[in-house]
């Protein structure tokens, strides 16, 4: 049994294989100058190898996998076919009478220093190609085989190291059944993608890799956070039954998908689906969702990447998504890159403190020329459907006059090339920079609805990295601060007669959910899965018990406080918030 972080939930049972991890140790060997030929034609052998291995794996990928996927090796044959790299290995060994095995190790060393100084990201990339590629025929000097990713068949357990979020999305759609890796937190984007497609994924496995063997039987408890090696038959019997009960609750939970969401005195309460993929639509409908409140429409760049997605491919996407969704709304959410999602392919400096850094709609404005094309696409998409438009970390009224310029911009373009397009599409801003729930009553006379981001609007008001486990004991969403700062928002809102939603995680917390109504909200966006739970609950509330619960929070003094103030009103209201996800 290995113990580790229970990041995605779930129960996977399958047989193991390893990706990545297989590093070959180099260690450098003088070669007597008889040996010099045999030597270079040793690593010509290699390199016909590892051609022919990455060729094969190209064609599968590309019949199995998709294009997208087939790149990735076409880039790796381009450097191992590149003369200049090949002829600089057979110098190395020449000059130096080195084993091929040291002169692949330095030269590659040295190519991939000299690509990483370059300040244009697509050629700093190519540092890991190179680095790669050199660990291809590392083992293919080695007489090792590499794993060919196309082999990789369905209901397997994927055992790894880390994977990055693109990774995570090929395997999971090629149907693996769950993820055991020795790094990995719970608010990486891999984490984020495993949850959203549904496979269980353990984190903070050390030594996973070298403790399981392929092939091996294991079961990924995604929901304990343990992986169980050779699993004994009654383990996978009582894993079995975990895994039906999870079954027959998932169906008692989407039979609610017709019921009102409403609170039991009657006020309705629209609940709408966070989603980072779009195929992830088709499950909030299922679940009952009343639309889609957040498209983090920056997973389309994350998964491309190190791509840009084309203007068509954003066009269809967004189209696609409105069909699915109809009649219901879709609110995109422009890229918000930056931070720690992925700016590397659009910024061309590192920075200090990216979390506070070029991030979101500041990003968009600075680079005006990749996020114009998401903008065509977006008014283009905007005529099959219902599609708003959000700006994520927004800080102050002149970024939204900003983007409108940007908007504008487009907006006239389309209109000259006589292109379809919508002219008046709602446009929202995200509160989750204290500056902007401080101005509320300001925003609100600029756009048409906001959606509060308690994941981000706690993190910089608490001064909390969100992802930092040392600092977690702080992350407390029922400070009175962050509390004030909701309801703040909630009134300028509604003052100025437009929409408020919330779409942080803190809206999907049963025991959070009362008293956000109480707050004031009526609309909250959560992951598909907490739709049902959260209708159950709302249709047990009634909104003025919770009003007045909320107005008298307001008056506390510590989280703690209020923590202690909500769990007695909901024992006082008969709820029982860990019953309702059951
Ligand atoms: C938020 O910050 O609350 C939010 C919903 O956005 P994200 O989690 O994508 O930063
Ligand atoms: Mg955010």
């Amino acid at each position: 049994m290995l113990e580790g972080l229970p990041v995605a939930p779930g129960i996977a049972i399958g047989h193991a294989v390893s990706i990545g991890g297989q590093r070959v140790e180099v260690y450098r060997l003088p070669v007597p100058p008889e040996r010099v030929d045999d030597e270079i034609e040793r690593l010509r052998q290699a390199v016909r190898a590892a051609a022919e291995d990455l060729q094969t794996t190209r064609q599968k990928a590309h019949q199995q996998l998709g294009k997208e996927l087939a790149s990735i090796f076409e880039a790796h044959l381009l450097v191992l076919e590149d003369s200049g790299f090949l002829g600089e290995i057979e110098e190395r060994i020449r000059g130096q009478k080195v084993n091929a095995e040291w002169a692949v190790h330095e030269i590659s060393e040295e190519l991939q220093r000299r690509f990483e100084r370059f300040e244009v990201e697509h050629l700093r990339e190519r540092s890991e190609d190179v680095r790669d590629v050199a660990q291809h025929l590392l083992s293919r000097l080695a007489g090792i085989q590499s794993r060919d990713l196309a082999e990789i068949s369905e209901g397997v357990v994927i055992v790894a190291e880390d994977l990055v979020p693109s990774e995570a999305i090929r395997l999971g759609r090629h149907g693996v059944a769950g993820f055991a890796l020795e790094r990995g937190g719970q608010t990486s984007h891999t984490a984020i993608i495993a949850r959203s497609l549904h496979i269980p994924l353990v984190g903070g496995l050390a030594g996973v890799t070298s403790e399981i063997t392929d092939a091996d039987l294991v079961v990924v408890d995604g929901n304990a956070g343990r992986v169980v090696l050779h699993p004994t038959q009654s383990a996978l019997k009582r894993y079995r039954r975990i895994e039906a009960r999870e079954l027959r609750r998932e169906t008692r939970l989407r039979r609610t998908r017709r019921l009102v969401s409403k609170t039991r005195d009657g006020q309705p309460v629209e609940l709408l689906a966070n989603i980072e993929l779009p195929e992830e639509a088709e499950e909030a409908r299922s679940y009952g969702a009343a639309g889609i409140g957040l498209y983090r429409s920056e997973f389309l760049f994350i998964e491309k990447s190190p791509e840009l997605p084309s203007e068509e491919e954003q066009y269809e996407t967004y189209r696609r998504l409105l069909k699915e969704v109809a009649p219901h709304p879709v609110v995109v959410r422009t890229f918000d890159l930056g931070g720690r999602k992925l700016a590397r392919e659009v910024l061309d400096t590192r920075e200090e403190n990216p979390v506070m850094g070029l991030r979101g709609i500041r990003l968009t404005l600075a680079r005006s020329e990749i996020f114009h094309y998401q903008l065509r696409a977006l008014c283009r998409a905007a005529a099959h459907g219902d599609l708003r438009i959000l700006l994520p970390m927004v800080s102050a009224v002149e970024e939204v006059r900003q983007f409108r310029e940007m908007l504008d911009r487009a907006l006239r373009e389309l209109g000259r090339e006589r292109r379809r397009h919508v002219k008046e599409i709602p446009l929202g801003v995200m509160i989750e920079v204290p500056s902007a729930a401080m101005v509320a009553d300001s925003l609100a006379r600029e756009v048409d609805f906001f959606s509060i981001g308690t994941n981000d609007l706690i993190q910089y008001a608490m001064a909390v990295d969100r992802g930092n486990e040392h600092v977690a004991y702080l992350y407390r969403p029922l400070h009175p601060g962050i509390l004030r700062m909701i309801r703040f928002t909630v009134d300028g809102a509604r003052e100025a007669g437009i929409g408020v939603s919330l779409c942080g995680e803190m809206g999907a917390q049963p025991r959070y959910a009362p008293l956000l109504v109480g707050l004031g909200l009526r609309s909250l966006s959560v992951v598909p899965r907490s739709v049902p739970v959260l209708k159950r609950l709302l249709r047990q509330i009634d909104a003025p018990f919770w009003e007045r619960a909320a107005s008298e929070c307001l008056e506390l003094h510590t989280a703690e406080e209020v923590e202690s103030f909500v769990e007695e009103r909901l024992t006082d209201a008969g709820i029982d918030t860990e019953g309702a996800a059951a």
